[in-house]
């Protein structure tokens, strides 16, 4: 795939970890993006709107949808599908946009796969496992059960920061942010393989 002058800015981490929070604070300030909605299988929670938060889908569907390629990578994460759709992706890109990808460790590798030189990767943590347990908590629109298995899946989420090009300890939301800034700007700069050949060669010819 080449596409024109656009990059992906991935964020993964921990359910809790506070990544909306983040991305609302800064969406405004790192020029022109788009942020990719999920589809997914899991039902939705309270306060969530179909289309902004995710597409809700049932298995059925999406199982379509992986039939019929319409996926760039999807993945099983906590018991339900999650999957990024392929075409306004395509379409952000050409545009030169940001893509902004909220997607778990899977996804981060599936992206990388496929699009890795133009894609940017940042995993946000909270400062400790019981900081994050506290978090899930406090937000109360999850079962115990759910918070448990959430919890379960952060241990294991956590061994693979080093897959990542940056991290951030989401502690204070301010500074947070500002990193986050920082990195999105890089994300932009980063210069596909097609422009480096193109480059080089070029700067042969005028030798
Ligand atoms: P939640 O259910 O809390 O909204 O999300 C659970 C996990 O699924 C999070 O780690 C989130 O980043 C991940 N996720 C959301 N959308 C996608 C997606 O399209 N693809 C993948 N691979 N993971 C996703």
């Amino acid at each position: 795939m080449n596409y024109k002058s656009g990059a992906i800015l991935v964020l993964s981490g921990p359910s809790g970890a506070g990544k909306s929070s983040l991305l609302n604070e800064v969406i405004n300030d790192i020029g022109e993006c788009y942020f990719s909605i999920s589809t997914t299988t899991r039902p939705m929670r309270q306060g969530e709107v179909e289309g902004v938060h995710y597409h809700f889908v049932d298995e059925e569907e999406f199982k379509k949808d992986i039939e019929q390629e319409q996926f760039l990578e999807y993945a099983f994460v906590h018991g339900n599908y999650y999957g990024t759709s392929l075409k306004p992706v395509k379409k952000a890109l050409n545009d030169g946009k940001l893509v902004l990808f909220d997607i778990d460790v899977q996804g981060n590798t599936l992206v990388n796969n496929r699009l890795g030189d133009i894609t940017t990767s940042v995993f946000i943590s909270p400062p400790t496992l019981s900081e994050l347990k506290k978090r899930l908590e406090a937000r109360s629109t999850d079962e115990k059960e759910v918070i448990d298995r959430r919890v379960k899946m952060a241990r294991k989420e956590i061994q693979r920061i080093s897959e990542y090009d940056y991290m951030i300890i989401n502690d204070n939301l301010a500074q947070a942010a500002n990193t986050l800034r920082t990195i999105a700007k890089a994300a932009r700069l980063k210069v596909p393989d097609s422009e480096i050949n193109e480059f080089v060669q070029k700067w042969e010819d005028i030798d």
